[in-house]
């Protein structure tokens, strides 16, 4: 037996210090999990609960620029806390998620806004705005067994030397092992996984020829530059 085209590759993302690779089954995003930001999309955090979408393991872009991607005028960043799992499972509690977190990176959830506009003008699926080629660029994994679960810390990215996102990972609405418990009822989750847990207020377009410098405390920088 063979294949009968040459499989795609595998993706990874690489472990911080080390030549370890982290094997990517799932990309999970959740939506509107800072209520400044959900004011600025122009939702109610008090009326809408956060909520998820998905993008493909291999949108993940690690160790290049962004190419700017086409079809879009006005792609935007949005920086996150990404989550990776080590194990998963079904209606996993919140007591026991943070068991199966491996560690965590820095990740950049960049949005064709423009086509996002349109799915949500017309009721149709966000894959276009949202699961492009290289919409996920991603710095190296730190194992939590170095950093331990953050749960508060300075979140924060800069577009050309000015500060456009300055959060705290405690303005979370769904925290971590919330997240983790509510995908865990409605996916099969497992070791893999990586979850993009929201962004905070600030976010906005990008042009070609800005560089973006993302840093959360604890956790590490990304930075990455538009081409
Ligand atoms: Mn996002």
């Amino acid at each position: 037996m063979d294949f009968v085209i040459d499989p795609p590759p595998r993706v990874t993302l690489p472990v911080r210090g080390t030549d370890d690779l982290f094997p990517v089954h799932r990309i999970y995003c959740v939506g509107r999990n800072y209520a400044a930001h959900t004011i600025e999309m122009g939702y109610d955090p008090d009326k809408e609960p956060p909520f998820f979408f998905q993008k493909n393991p291999d949108n993940f872009l690690v160790g290049r620029d962004f190419p700017y991607p086409p079809a879009s005028k006005d792609v935007h960043f949005e920086f996150e806390l990404a989550v990776a799992l080590k194990s998963g499972g079904t209606d996993i509690s919140s007591a026991d998620a943070l068991n199966h977190v491996y560690g965590y990176a820095c990740a950049l959830d960049m949005t064709r806004r423009d086509l996002q506009g349109v799915a949500k003008k017309t009721g149709r699926p966000w894959e276009v705005g949202k699961a492009f080629e290289a919409s996920a660029p991603c710095g190296p994994i730190v194992p939590a067994s170095e950093i331990g679960h953050p749960d508060a810390g300075c979140i924060r990215l800069d577009v050309n030397g000015q500060r456009r996102q300055d959060g705290n990972l405690d303005q979370m609405i769904w925290k971590v092992p919330e997240m983790i418990s509510y995908l865990s009822g409605l996916f099969m989750l497992r070791g893999g996984d990586v979850i993009l847990s929201g962004t905070p207020a600030g976010v906005g377009p990008v042009a070609k020829g800005d560089t973006l410098q993302g840093e959360i405390e604890g956790v590490g920088t990304l930075d990455l530059k538009v081409v």
